[in-house]
């Protein structure tokens, strides 16, 4: 036998080794105690949540159930009902998961082996190549234009070598959404096309109808769409979220997934919050209200360019000054938003919409940075 000190290393999957992770927000206890700050003073405009918290109908369903010491249901069937008449497509369509992060990775074990390939098109949400990577497939980075355009022409050129593509829209961090006639093409590649749609509640909310394409699925067996109640429903911290798909591939995540991945608190809360989508649409109203005074009020500044957007943040070009050092010190005065160190986001931060009294502070705080920094 070895004397050899055992480094478990050697059994770990190399790749997994050199991974450089997801690097994700961190919560307002641990904001507040790094920058010395009370929790109820951090103005949180990092992580795309929802200002006003959950549906109060959501919060008396998660005190009221008493079910807390039995297992979910693996089949999740109150909550795929609810979810079908919402959604408007059989709930034999519909799985759901811990947030949408768990229906992406749920997709990667059905879909991707190692090598398989993954068009991702930056600058867009991290988890795409980050759950590409773990499962060992391959990322094709086909990036989107100046614009933020998605580079429709270069993905159908990557697409022979592919399997699949995720797409947000609106997109993260760049705010817009995508045309019917580029998801047409898209589709049109034959692959399999994982629409994210974390923040469809607050597009298009001028009339018109709902701009979610999860109905298409029924007329398109390579769609899938994601929905999650992190951002229209407040439930970040629950972890709630649901895919809409093919017939057949929803069965199989049905089966991979971890049994109980739907928690009984979730379950409640997302059954209550449809019942209260009226109010949740208000919200994201006042939220999207809230943002495109921001974004006004951003504008005036002279060195920064908010984007149009159709979700609940705002991506801002920085002119002449250096988005690490606003960032910080934003911070230093409890204002947190966020940086991307990537090339097409270098000179740029992203900062959700808040309420008037988030909004407010955080202009004053620019403002005030600007002429700190001779700006
Ligand atoms: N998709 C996009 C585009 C996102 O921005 C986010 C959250 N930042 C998610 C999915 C993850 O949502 P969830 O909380 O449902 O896992």
């Amino acid at each position: 036998m070895s004397t050899e000190p055992f480094d478990v290393r050697a059994l770990i999957r190399p790749d997994l080794l050199e991974l450089p992770g997801y690097v994700p927000i961190e919560p307002t206890d641990v904001l507040a105690e790094r920058y010395g700050i009370a929790p109820d003073d951090v103005i949180k405009l990092d992580g795309n949540e929802n200002p006003f918290g959950p549906s109060p109908r959501a919060l008396a369903a998660i005190a009221s159930e008493r079910g807390y010491h039995i297992y979910p249901d693996p089949d999740q069937r109150r909550v795929r009902e609810a979810l079908s008449g919402y959604v408007g497509v059989g709930a034999e369509r519909i799985v759901c998961g811990l947030g949408s992060d768990d229906l992406i990775d749920l997709i990667m074990r059905a879909v991707i082996g190692p090598g398989d390939g993954v068009i991702n098109c930056a600058p867009t949400f991290g988890m795409y190549p980050f759950s590409t990577e773990i499962a060992g497939g391959r990322v094709i980075d086909v990036p989107r234009l100046e614009s933020f355009a998605l580079d429709v022409a270069g993905i159908e050129r990557a697409a022979a070598g592919a399997k699949l593509i995720f797409l947000a829209s609106p997109n993260n961090p760049t705010g817009n959404r995508l045309s019917r006639e580029e998801l047409d093409r898209l589709l049109a590649t034959r692959l399999l096309v994982v629409l994210d749609e974390a923040y469809i509640e607050f597009a298009g909310q001028h009339g018109g109808g709902s701009p979610s394409a999860a109905r298409l699925v029924e007329q398109h067996e390579n769609l899938v769409v994601l929905r999650t109640f992190s951002k229209w429903g407040g439930l970040a911290g629950l972890r709630a979220g649901y895919g809409v798909m093919s017939k057949v591939l929803a069965p199989v995540l049905m089966t991979i997934k971890q049994p109980y991945n739907l928690n009984v608190a979730a379950g409640v809360a997302m059954i209550a919050s449809l019942e209260d989508r009226a109010l949740l649409d208000e919200r994201a109203c006042e939220i999207t209200g809230a943002r495109d005074r921001m974004a006004a009020m951003l504008a005036e500044i002279g060195w920064i360019t908010p984007y149009p957007s159709e979700a609940n943040f705002l991506l801002c070009r920085l002119e002449g000054v250096d988005a690490v050092e606003v960032k910080s010190r934003l911070a230093r005065r409890g204002i947190f938003v966020r940086y991307f160190d990537t090339p097409m986001l270098r000179n740029h931060l992203r900062i959700s919409a808040g309420l008037e009294r988030h909004n407010e502070p955080l202009v004053r705080a620019l403002r005030e940075i600007g002429a700190e920094l001779g700006r």
